[in-house]
């Protein structure tokens, strides 16, 4: 008979408490959300006081905030992030936005320009896919939208609490950042939020374990007795109510669950003159104009040629949809890089911010297949070339500001499950063109500086580098010239442009929603996400869309209860 050791037991409890830990902190737990479920198990109509339509970036905080004094209902198409480990994990960024699978939580699309590019399909959207960098609007930002500095910054501060992170540069982003200092991207800011000239390093929303902490995060802060958040609920169609109303007012929308059953909910009607709740479009800058074009809210042409009935003829619906273009140069590295997301920015004078990434897979990420034995030997020979230098390398990117050039989004059938038609434009605009060319200059600088000598091989000139990188971009644009050798600055902004997926407009601020975020011409509806935007706030948008989220909660339960706290 096995004697009894007090040590085993006491070693096997240690050794049990560890492991749960580490598959606690590994495989990212939902904390207990009681109130999320999936569509399926929602009844076919259901009331409440408030509708909001897009778990994602902005529609989450906003969520949770309205929560705390009313019956909120969250709709969101996809599932959920927790326990996706390609979410979770810093290093596999490049294998969320290549999973394209019905269900991924990356849908990808091409721009009319044949930009390829990703919109978000998950409780958290844009937060789970992006490269997880975090900095507060410019200043005229926050002053062009007229929103108020104290709320905003409370709102700021109410999101970093969660899920916003000190960076931690190792050997590859200190050269880059010091490569910025010698070019005179300067001052040296150091660690800060703020959006000022000169280079400095931002946060993260990637802890010290290199996990991925998201929008959905927030949801933290709700009270669990007055949301409902339902996954895989795709939103069909907003329902108005004419009748003894002045104005056309929202009521209700239609949303399909992912068996495809039909289910409604409508707001609740607490008052003889209705009700005083309404509906938020939070779906994104691609969601959010296709959702009131199905609604029955754009231009009325369009509306009329897809034969949805016209509710309000609003010709703004769709239009200033903008992508800031991003242009690149990688960096093949003679010396070990690390696996790096987004943790710096230069902000210059010139029109232009630079940021970069280093050791993600680049081959999978460009899209790059081994070669076949159709090929040619030498181009064989050259593609693996290519993939070998692409396993230790990095990549500084500049991102247009603004961008001048904007264009249009048109749908091309009911479905609200298929991407819309959008065209950015890129560089329509001369001034684009300009702001690009004047951050390749600056990248080329980082390039040759000193600072960064260890991370270039010495035979690598900046053209070896600028012809391998054209030969990565893989855009189907119709304008592209056909040469494969580098010919000019301005051209390879336009042959290698990509998206840094701060897509933005459609249903703009002044256009389409007032100040407040109403859609005008219409009551009980407003749309709060990066639809409304006419410039890109800051550096980098997510920030901005989480405050905006938590702000606009607040002054929507203040308006409604007559308060005028701001927590
Ligand atoms: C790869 C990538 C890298 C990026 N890197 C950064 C970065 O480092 N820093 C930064 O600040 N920003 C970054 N961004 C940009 C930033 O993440 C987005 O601008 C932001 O998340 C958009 O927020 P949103 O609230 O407007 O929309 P989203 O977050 O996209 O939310 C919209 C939500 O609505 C849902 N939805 C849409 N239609 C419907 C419907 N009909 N019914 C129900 N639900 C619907 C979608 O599934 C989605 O979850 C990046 C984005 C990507 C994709």
């Amino acid at each position: 008979m096995e004697v009894f050791e007090p040590w085993r037991l006491i070693l096997a409890a240690v050794l049990a408490g560890f492991l749960h830990f580490q598959v606690l902190c590994t495989s990212d737990v939902a904390p207990n959300y009681t109130f999320m479920q999936e569509a399926t198990k929602a009844p076919a109509v259901a009331y409440y006081d408030y509708i909001i339509i897009g778990g994602g970036t902005a529609g989450c905080p906003l969520a949770a905030t309205l929560s705390q004094n009313f019956r909120v209902l969250l709709l969101e198409r996809g599932g959920s992030p927790y326990g996706n480990q390609n979410i979770t994990n810093l290093a596999t960024f490049t294998n969320t936005l290549t999973d394209k699978s019905p269900t991924s939580p990356a849908q990808s699309f091409v721009s009319e320009d044949g930009v390829v590019n990703t919109r978000a399909r998950v409780l958290g959207g844009g937060t789970c896919l992006n490269a997880g960098f975090y900095t507060h609007a410019d200043p005229e930002f926050v002053q062009k939208a007229g929103l108020d500095l104290d709320l905003v910054n409370r709102s700021y501060r109410w999101v970093e609490k969660v899920m916003v992170f000190e960076p931690q540069l190792r050997q590859w982003q200190s050269a880059v950042r010091d490569g910025l200092l010698e070019v005179g991207v300067l001052p040296y800011n150091g660690y800060t939020f703020e959006h000022i000239y000169g280079t400095k390093v931002g946060g993260t929303i990637f802890d010290k374990d290199n996990h991925r902490h998201t929008a959905a995060d927030l949801l933290q802060y709700a009270n669990p007795s007055g949301l409902t958040v339902l996954l895989y609920a795709t939103v069909h169609r907003i329902l108005f109510k004419t009748k003894g109303q002045s104005k056309t007012a929202a009521h209700g929308v239609i949303f399909k669950d992912g068996a495809g059953n039909e289910h409604r909910a409508y707001l609740s009607k607490e008052t003889d003159k209705g009700s005083m709740g309404e509906i938020i479009v939070s779906a994104g800058a691609l969601g959010s104009p296709q959702l009131l074009i199905l609604s029955g809210i754009g231009p009325a042409q369009h509306l009329k040629s897809l034969g949805i009935k016209v509710l309000l003829d609003q010709p703004w619906v769709g239009q200033g949809m903008a992508d800031n273009p991003l242009n690149v140069i990688v960096v093949p590295s003679p010396s070990p890089v690390e696996i790096s997301l987004a943790q710096q920015v230069g902000i210059t004078r010139l029109g232009t911010y630079i940021e970069a990434i280093s050791g993600i897979d680049f081959v999978r990420f460009f899209g790059l297949t081994t070669p076949t034995n159709e090929t040619t030997p030498e181009t064989t020979k050259s593609a693996l070339e290519t993939i070998e230098r692409l396993q230790n390398a990095g990549m500084i990117g500049e991102k247009t500001i603004g961008p001048v050039s904007t264009g249009y989004l048109k749908l091309r059938n009911r479905n609200p499950d298929d991407n819309p038609m959008v065209t950015f434009n890129y560089f329509k605009e001369p001034e684009d063109l300009q702001r690009c060319i004047n951050g390749m200059k600056i990248i080329e600088g980082v390039i040759k500086s000193k600072a960064f000598s260890n991370f270039r091989y010495p035979n690598d000139t900046v053209e070896t580098l600028l012809n391998m990188t054209q030969n990565l971009v893989k855009n189907i644009q119709p304008q592209r010239s056909n040469a494969s050798t580098f010919e000019s600055l301005e051209q390879y902004c336009k042959d290698t442009v990509v998206t840094i997926w701060h897509y933005h407009g459609g249903c703009q601020v002044g256009r389409v929603v007032d100040h407040q975020y109403r859609v005008l011409g219409v009551d009980s509806l407003r749309v709060i996400d990066g639809s409304t935007f006419i410039d890109s706030p800051g550096t980098n948008p997510q920030a901005t869309l989480m405050m905006l989220g938590r702000y606009m909660g607040i002054k929507m339960r203040n308006e409604r209860l007559g308060r005028y706290d701001l927590d």
